[in-house]
C-alpha cells in the first residue's frame, strides 16, 4: 500500500460525519470533515483528495452547487465525487449526476456500501 488515501466529507449532520470517520479510521484512510457547502469548497480546493463525500442538502451553499463549481474547476474536476443523498429520490440522483457527480450513496448507507467506494478507487489509485 502506498500513499494514503484521503476522503472529504461535507455533511452537517455530525452523526453521520463521526459514522464514516469511525468506520475508515481501521483502514490507511485520512478523513477530513466540513460542515457548510462553503467550508467544504475551500478544503477542496485547498487539498488533495481522492474522494469526496457531498451530502446534498447542507446550510448556506447546497451540495449541488458545490458539486458544479467542484466540477467546474480544473483543479478538483478530477476528484471522484458521490453525493450523499437523503431519499431514493429519482429526481435528487438525476440533479446531481447533471451537476457532474460520479456517483451518489443513498442514506442512510450502510458502512459496507462505503467500503466496497473506498477499495474500488484505491485499486484504481494504485494501478494509475
Ligand atoms: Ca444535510
Amino acid at each position: 500500500m502506498g500513499a494514503s488515501f484521503r476522503i472529504l466529507v461535507v455533511e452537517d449532520e455530525p452523526v453521520i460525519r463521526e459514522f464514516v470517520r469511525s468506520l475508515l479510521s481501521e483502514s490507511e484512510v485520512e478523513v477530513e470533515c466540513a460542515a457548510t457547502g462553503a467550508e467544504g469548497l475551500k478544503l477542496a480546493r485547498s487539498q488533495t483528495f481522492d474522494l469526496i463525500l457531498l451530502d446534498v442538502v447542507l446550510p448556506q451553499l447546497d451540495g449541488i452547487t458545490v458539486c458544479r463549481m467542484l466540477k467546474a474547476d480544473p483543479g478538483t474536476a478530477k476528484v471522484p465525487l458521490h453525493m450523499l443523498t437523503a431519499k431514493a429520490k429519482k429526481s435528487d440522483v438525476e440533479v446531481a449526476m447533471k451537476a457532474g457527480a460520479d456517483g451518489y450513496i443513498h442514506k442512510p448507507f450502510r458502512g459496507a456500501e462505503l467500503m466496497d467506494l473506498v477499495s474500488t478507487l484505491r485499486a484504481r489509485k494504485a494501478t494509475t
